[in-house]
C-alpha cells in the first residue's frame, strides 16, 4: 500500500502556524513511508475562494520545503462530486430538508430547554414538501451503525450515530459544504490517511458512514491536539501569525518545521539544519493529547541555535551581500538572523570607525597598535598580537582581550578573536587599533 495524504487548505487566507503544522505531519509521514503528499485546494466556497490565497498557499509550502506530488482542486471536480452525490440520493443516504435556519434554530431551542440533546429530527419518510421552496440535503446517518476508529493520535473512539444530528452536505442554492466532497476526494485521489486537528473528530464521525455508504473503506484517521499560544489559548496572535511575518523577522524555514515537528509531541525538540531526522522520528503515537503550546520566543531561540551550525551553502544565495565561507563560519555563532550578517561586513571590510578608548585600556592599544604592523596575518595573528601586547604591558585576561576586541569589532561580544582577525583585512586591523 503507498502511503498517501493530503493537505486540504481552503483557499480564503495565507496560512498560519496552525495550518502549517498539519501540513507538516502531512508531509513527514508521506515521506517517512515513501508515499505521496499531495494539495487539494477546498475551493467549493467561490465567493470567498480567491486565486492570490492559491499562490500564496503555494509559495509558502515551497519556502517550507514541503514539496507536492500532486494538486487537485475542488472547484474542478463538481462533476464528480454530482456523480456522488446522486448515488447516494438514489440509495436513500441523502435527503431533502425544507427547514429555514430559524425553524432549526427555535427546534434546539425546544429540545435544550427540556433537557434534550439538540439533534435535528428527520421528518417522517413521505412527509409533503413544501411548494416553491428549494431542498437541502442532508446525509442519513445509519442509527444502528456505531461508528468506531482507532485514532492514530486519540486510540479508541466510539461514537453513537443516534446522538448526533444527520450532517447537512449541500445548500439549497446547489452549493457543497466541506463534509462530502472531502470524503468523495479522498476516495478517489486514494487517501490512506487523513491527518488533521481534533476540531475535526465529530466530522469525522460522520465521513466515516460516508465512505461506507460510497462503498469504500475508510483512511486511517489521526487528530492531533491544537495548538495555542504562550497563554494556553487559541490566540488571536497564532491565528494570524503567518509565513511572511515569520519570513520577514528572519525565521528559517527549517527552524520552524523543527519546532512544529516535535511540539506536543515525546520527542525534544532539536536545532536540525535538516528534515531527515524529523521525517525519521514522526509517529503519531508519540503525539500527546495536550494542546501544543507555540511560543514564538522558543521559535527565535531555536532559530538562532540552528543558525549557529548552518553550512555557507545553505545560505549563500540568500546572504544580503557576499560573505566568504569562512566569514560565515566566523560569524555565524553571533548571529540571531541571516539578515544579521550585513552588520558585520563593515567589521571585515571597513568603514570603520573604532570607538573611542577607555582610559585605562590606552596602554593596552597603544602597544597592539605598536605591534600589530610587524604580525604575520597570515599565522595565527590573535595570539601573536595578544601574545606581543601581554609582554609589552604584562596585561591579561579581559584587560587585555576586551580592549583589542571592542577597537577591532566595535563590540563587547562576537566571534572568537582568533577565527576573526585573519578575516579583518590587516590595514584595517592597524588603523583600528590605532585610536589612541
Ligand atoms: N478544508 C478543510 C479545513 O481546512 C480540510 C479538512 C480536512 O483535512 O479534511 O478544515
Amino acid at each position: 500500500m503507498t502511503v498517501v495524504t493530503r493537505f486540504a487548505p481552503s483557499p480564503t487566507g495565507t496560512l498560519h502556524v496552525g495550518n502549517v503544522r498539519t501540513a507538516l505531519h502531512n508531509w513527514l509521514w508521506a515521506r517517512k513511508h515513501g508515499g505521496r503528499f499531495l494539495l487539494r485546494i477546498d475551493d467549493t466556497d467561490l465567493e470567498r475562494s480567491k486565486e492570490e490565497y492559491v499562490d500564496a498557499i503555494r509559495a509558502d509550502l515551497a519556502w517550507l520545503g514541503f514539496d507536492i506530488d500532486g494538486e487537485e482542486r475542488q472547484s474542478a471536480r463538481f462533476a464528480l462530486y454530482e456523480a456522488e452525490f446522486a448515488k447516494l440520493k438514489a440509495a436513500g443516504r441523502v435527503y431533502a430538508c425544507y427547514e429555514t435556519p430559524e425553524e432549526l434554530d427555535i427546534r434546539r431551542k425546544i429540545l435544550l430547554s427540556r433537557g434534550l440533546p439538540p439533534v435535528y429530527e428527520r421528518k417522517p419518510d413521505g412527509a409533503p414538501a413544501p411548494e416553491g421552496v428549494a431542498p437541502h440535503w442532508r446525509f442519513r446517518l445509519d442509527h444502528d451503525a456505531a461508528i468506531e476508529w482507532i485514532d492514530m493520535v486519540r486510540g479508541p473512539q466510539h461514537f453513537e450515530p443516534k446522538t448526533m444530528s444527520d450532517p447537512v452536505v449541500r445548500r439549497a442554492d446547489g452549493s457543497w459544504l466541506y463534509l462530502l466532497p472531502s470524503v468523495i476526494d479522498d476516495i478517489a485521489m486514494r487517501i490512506t490517511h487523513v491527518v488533521r486537528g481534533e476540531d475535526h473528530v465529530s466530522n469525522t464521525a460522520t465521513q466515516i458512514q460516508m465512505f461506507e455508504a460510497l462503498g469504500a473503506t475508510p483512511p486511517a484517521f489521526a487528530h492531533e491536539a491544537l495548538l495555542v499560544g504562550t497563554e494556553g489559548k487559541l490566540s488571536k496572535r497564532l491565528g494570524s501569525l503567518g509565513m511572511a511575518n515569520l519570513r520577514e523577522d528572519g525565521i528559517e524555514p527549517i527552524a520552524l518545521v523543527a519546532l512544529l515537528a516535535r511540539l506536543g509531541t515525546s520527542d525534544p525538540v532539536e536545532p536540525v539544519t535538516d528534515v531527515a531526522p524529523l521525517v525519521e522520528s514522526i509517529d503519531f503515537a508519540r503525539f500527546g493529547r495536550a494542546p501544543a503550546r507555540f511560543d514564538e520566543a522558543e521559535l527565535a531561540l531555536l532559530n538562532q541555535k540552528i543558525l549557529h551550525h548552518t553550512d555557507h551553502a545553505a545560505v549563500a544565495d540568500r546572504l544580503p551581500t557576499p560573505i566568504s565561507e569562512a566569514r560565515w563560519n566566523a560569524i555565524r555563532p553571533n548571529l540571531t538572523t541571516v539578515a544579521e550578517a550585513a552588520e558585520w561586513v563593515s567589521v571585515f571590510d571597513g568603514p570603520f570607525a573604532s570607538p573611542a578608548a577607555e582610559e585605562v585600556d590606552r596602554a593596552v592599544l597603544a602597544a597592539a597598535a605598536a605591534a600589530a604592523p610587524g604580525v604575520d596575518w597570515s599565522a595565527d595573528p590573535w595570539h601573536t598580537l595578544t601574545g606581543a601586547v601581554k609582554d609589552a604591558t604584562g596585561a591579561k585576561g579581559r584587560a587585555l582581550f576586551l580592549p583589542l576586541r571592542r577597537a577591532l569589532t566595535g563590540r563587547d561580544h562576537g566571534p572568537d578573536m582568533a577565527e576573526l582577525l585573519p578575516l579583518i583585512a590587516k590595514d584595517q586591523a592597524v588603523a583600528r587599533l590605532s585610536v589612541t
